[in-house]
This record gives structure tokens, C-alpha cells and sequence, in this order.
């Protein structure tokens, strides 16, 4: 079985209409999805985020409808830099009554590069040092957002490595943060929030997910993060058996904001 917990639309920066994502899922054999279109607040009035993830959401309202006997479709949205504007975000999360919401940052002030790190070219800009700074300077940040404000699954943790690295190819041990990142799984478990696998990011999941699992952490999700219909569900295989190797036996998917185990 099969539940995917973040991907995107044509309403945010996906390729896909919501009718496509629904139709692919179904021909895959996937059980659930939640559409999870982008809310950064850093761009709140620009994207016309309200309503844009307004619209979205009658959207995944009909698709629940037209589907309901062959695809769970849950409604989330995906939070990025709520700190950044706390007020907008609240009319967000104030829209309907959401089955997740993702916690994410895709923007970190840093004064060198002010802009969201997908769009950073890292190659050949910055020494390590600054790289590793900026890293803190995102950690630090994400610490503050999950204290925050109530959500249910971090998404992408340690996400700009990960463009650093298989992008722009300048390796950074994310494991030298491993002190800021405890902090904040030890949040995470307290709190009960869901930490996300990210199949967008493999290569960093396994490290961060034993050390969950070290700490007492079990509530999981799989994150395509698919911004076109042909990713829903990647990476699912490999997700699970390092799940298993790990010692987990469950996974989660959210409806009505609670937790929903699945086997492994
Ligand atoms: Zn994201
Ligand atoms: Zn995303």
C-alpha cells in the first residue's frame, strides 16, 4: 500500500493539473496521495497565495468526490517560512480544515544569497565555510519554525545539502550538524510531528532516519515531492527497505491531521 504525502500542481510550481496527479496515482496502484501545493510566505502577495491555495483546495474538494472509490485524496498544503510572515500564514491554515500540513523552509537569510537555495548556484560561489554557515544559519531557522506553529510532518530536512551536494557538487557531511539536527528531531518526536522521507533527497534520508529512529522516532512519511504526475510514489521501494533494515514496521499517511500507520 501505497500513501504519497507531498507532491505539487499546477498550482503551485508543478506540472500537472490535480486531475492528472489523481488518474496517474490510480494507474500506479497508489492507495492515497495528499496534494500539497506550495504557501512560502516569503511570497505571500506575489503568488497570490491565498487565493491560489484557496482555488487549490476546491479542487482537491471535487477530486475527493470524483474518485472516492478508487484513491484517497487528502488536502494539505506546504508551509514554507511561516516565521517570515506568521499572520499570513495563519489565514493559510485557516482556509479549511487541512488532512496535513507540511513545515518547510526554502528560504534561508543568509546575506550572501538571498534567495530561495534551489536557485542558488553553489558551485562555484562561496568557501566551504560559508556553505557550512549558511547550513546553521538554516538549521537555526528551521528550529525556531518548528517551534512555531502546529503542524504534522517536517518536510526535507537538511533539503539545501542536498542541492549543494548532488547539484552543484560540493560535499558538505551533513552529519557535522549532528547536534542542531537531535535538537530538532527531539522536537519533532516530543511533539509528535511526523518527519518526512524526501525521495527527492535519498541520499541524506538514511543518516538522518537511523538517527530518528536512534532517538525514538516512528512516525514516518513518504514525501515524492513529485511536481509532475510521473514522480508520484518514487523512490517508495527503497523507502521501505531501509525502513525494515532500520527497525521500523510501520509508516503513516494523515487524514484529518492524525497519524495513520501503515505496514510495511
Ligand atoms: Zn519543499
Ligand atoms: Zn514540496
Amino acid at each position: 500500500m501505497i500513501y504519497d504525502c507531498h507532491m505539487h500542481t499546477v498550482n503551485s510550481d508543478g506540472k500537472s493539473t490535480i486531475y492528472q496527479m489523481c488518474e496517474s496515482a490510480i494507474e500506479k496502484g497508489v492507495s492515497g496521495i495528499a496534494i500539497t501545493d506550495h504557501a512560502d510566505m516569503n511570497f505571500y502577495e506575489s503568488r497570490d497565495t491565498y487565493n491560489r491555495i484557496k482555488g487549490a483546495i476546491a479542487q482537491i474538494r471535487q477530486a475527493q468526490e470524483k474518485w472516492a472509490d478508487k484513491l484517497e485524496v487528502h488536502c494539505g498544503v506546504e508551509l514554507g517560512e511561516y516565521l517570515y510572515e506568521p499572520s499570513s500564514a495563519k489565514k493559510i491554515l485557516g482556509l479549511t480544515d487541512y488532512d496535513q500540513v507540511l513545515c518547510s523552509i526554502h528560504l534561508v537569510p543568509a546575506a550572501r544569497w538571498e534567495k530561495p537555495y534551489n536557485r542558488i548556484d553553489f558551485s562555484n560561489d562561496g568557501t566551504d565555510e560559508e556553505l557550512i554557515d549558511y547550513m546553521r544559519l538554516y538549521f537555526d531557522l528551521l528550529s525556531e519554525t518548528v517551534d512555531a506553529f502546529d503542524f504534522d510532518i517536517l518536510a526535507h530536512i537538511a533539503c539545501p545539502v542536498r542541492y549543494m551536494t548532488t547539484r552543484h557538487g560540493r560535499y558538505i557531511d551533513v552529519m557535522r550538524f549532528e547536534p542542531k539536527i537531535k535538537e530538532i528531531l527531539k522536537k519533532v518526536i516530543d511533539r509528535g510531528i511526523a518527519l518526512e522521507w524526501n525521495s527527492a533527497g535519498l541520499r541524506f534520508n538514511e543518516e538522518i532516519f537511523a538517527l530518528y529512529y536512534s532517538m525514538g522516532g516512528r512516525l514516518v512519511t513518504l514525501g515524492s515531492d513529485a511536481h509532475s504526475y510521473e514522480n508520484i510514489g518514487r523512490g517508495f521501494e527503497q523507502f521501505r527497505s531501509f525502513l525494515k533494515e532500520c527497525g521500523f514496521t510501520h509508516y503513516h499517511y494523515y487524514k484529518n491531521r492524525q497519524p495513520q500507520a501503515v505496514e510495511l
